[in-house]
């Protein structure tokens, strides 16, 4: 007997999130043979629904309330419970995203159940869900599994894939009505520091600098490297501390963990705080000018040399593929 499994969709600038689709590919695979019904809200949802259903959704639910025109934990935290209320799912999954984090406790601990958070992979005990997620600053996995009850999950951006699009399945949209009430906070603006870059913890390339990029100026060959890349640029808190960047880029223990497809480290010494927040990068590359750099240990390749003359240089590589 298959389960339903709700994934709580999420947008971002007038997009859905990757980690959205993942989280949908995420939920196939738990279902079995029973159902997955994607929930996104706010007045815009349904602008959504094609691209969730062709992701693997079975069904759309459209929650158009005017209160979740952005995101305030209160207000998503109400429509889900309400949402997860009517439809009396099996699992509830969304992206372990800085909302996702946010609302998924609440939810939880509302209802009594577990929750498994950060998960990088999921298999099945027979119709048992076996959830991976690393501990001790990735440097170990541990397997979970929630024995009885609803499963509330969340799942670490760029670990699974979304299913290939498939624009043959059957649209099926429902709009739910929720009440929110006594909302205690309001957003009134969005400032957004990285508008317009590609989203760090979603990005399959990221241009890192450190400490050793010297300046803020420092920063512009990464840029451009990430430019001809398509990749979004990260920092180490070194470089943060130093005020050569924003604590938005900050990668690491206390700052965001990311998964690319490939990482390439600038001037960062690869102290174990930062590596919590990348090592497990599908490929990292690093340029350091100290081939004792600690970096080098966690790196698939290594480049020994200084930045400024390496970064350029791949730089003009690139652009001529
Ligand atoms: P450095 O350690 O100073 O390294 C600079 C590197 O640049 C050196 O290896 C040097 O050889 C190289 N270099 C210099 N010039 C060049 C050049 N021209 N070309 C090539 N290489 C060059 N750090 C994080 O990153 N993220 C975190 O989330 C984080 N959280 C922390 C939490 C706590 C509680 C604590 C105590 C620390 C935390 N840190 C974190 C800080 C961490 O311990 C390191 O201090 C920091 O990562 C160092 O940054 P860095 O590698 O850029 O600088």
């Amino acid at each position: 007997m298959g389960k339903h499994i709700l994934v709580l969709a999420e947008t971002k600038g007038g997009a859905l999130r990757n980690v959205s689709l993942e989280a949908i590919a995420a939920a196939r695979q738990i279902s079995g043979d029973g159902q997955v019904t994607a929930a996104v809200f706010g007045p815009d949802s349904e602008q959504y629904t094609e691209e969730l259903i062709q992701h693997g959704a079975d069904k759309v639910v459209v929650v158009k309330n005017e209160e979740l025109k952005q995101y305030t934990t209160d207000g998503y935290r109400q429509a889900l419970l309400q949402v997860i209320e009517q439809l009396n799912p099996d699992g509830v999954l969304m992206g372990h995203t800085s909302q996702g984090k946010d609302v998924s406790p609440r939810i939880a601990a509302k209802l009594g159940v577990g929750l498994i958070s950060d998960v990088t992979a999921i298999e099945l005990d027979g119709e048992t869900p076996v959830f991976t997620r690393p501990i001790y600053s990735g440097k170990a996995f541990a397997k979970k599994k929630i024995k009885d009850g609803l499963i509330v999950a969340t799942i670490r951006p760029n670990n699974i894939k979304p299913l290939e699009k498939d624009e043959s399945r059957i649209m099926e949209v429902e709009e739910l009505q929720v009440e929110i009430k006594d909302l205690r906070t309001v957003v009134k603006e969005v400032v957004s520091k990285t508008s317009g870059t590609v989203d760090l913890a979603e990005a399959s390339i990221i241009v890192s600098g450190g400490r050793g990029v010297k300046s803020a100026d420092g920063f512009k060959p990464l840029y451009e490297l990430a430019d001809v890349l398509g990749a979004a640029v990260g920092a180490s808190r070194g470089a943060c501390d130093a005020g050569y960047c924003d604590y938005a880029l900050q990668i690491g223990q206390t700052g965001k963990v990311v998964t690319p497809d490939l990482y390439i480290a600038c001037g960062i010494s690869g102290a174990i705080q930062h590596l919590a927040g990348m090592s497990n990068s599908k490929v990292i590359v690093a340029i350091n000018k100290d081939p004792e750099a600690e970096i080098f240990k966690v790196a698939d390749y290594g480049i020994v040399g200084d930045l400024f003359e390496v970064v350029p240089m791949l730089t003009e590589e690139f652009k001529k593929e």
